[in-house]
């Protein structure tokens, strides 16, 4: 038998196939009641109305059936909120590597575009091109591939790419 904390950090989100709910930061807690043996699954999803979340419900279901938790529950908790800065650092490096721009990483001072007072930029702008790294960017559409993604496009190479929402 699998653990099943491990078995649901497994599953990958069904629209991005590169990342694990894990790696997103939508898998918030898995619990075991010792006396029942059954597992309660905890989610937060990336966007209201995400139709993505009734597969990964299903999803988490099926890893853990055939982890050995047949009896399993999901719950969906919309607080606190889902935010970009819960994708972890390796969810942020397979988004990259997908071509898909990873939001700016708020929490990591580090990362952090530099707000001088006066200066406040805009998110949109420091939205870079996956491909070329150009932050000559445009926001095409605000319904990408998915409900959560946006379509944008860069100005120096011309491709479009898939953004996700910042929330
Ligand atoms: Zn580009």
């Amino acid at each position: 038998m699998v653990d099943p904390r491990e078995a649901v950090a497994a599953v990958v989100d069904p629209e991005i196939r590169v990342i694990t709910i894990d790696e997103l930061g939508i898998l918030r807690a898995v619990e075991k009641d010792p006396a029942t043996g059954r597992v309660t699954v905890t989610i937060t999803p990336t966007y209201t109305g995400c139709p993505a979340m009734d597969v990964i419900r299903a999803d988490i279901r099926r890893a853990l059936a055939a982890a050995g938790h047949p009896d399993a529950d999901v719950r969906t908790v919309y607080s606190p909120a889902w935010s970009t800065d819960w994708i972890s650092a390796a969810g942020r490096a397979k988004l990259a590597a997908a071509g898909i721009a990873p939001p700016p990483a708020t929490r990591d001072a580090g990362t952090a575009p530099a707000t001088r007072a006066g200066t406040v930029v805009p998110l949109t702008l420091a939205v870079r091109c996956p491909l070329c790294g150009s932050a000559e960017t445009e926001q095409v559409s605000r319904f990408g591939s998915t409900a959560c993604k946006a379509l944008w496009r860069c100005r120096a190479c011309r491709e479009p790419f898939d953004h996700l929402k910042a929330l």
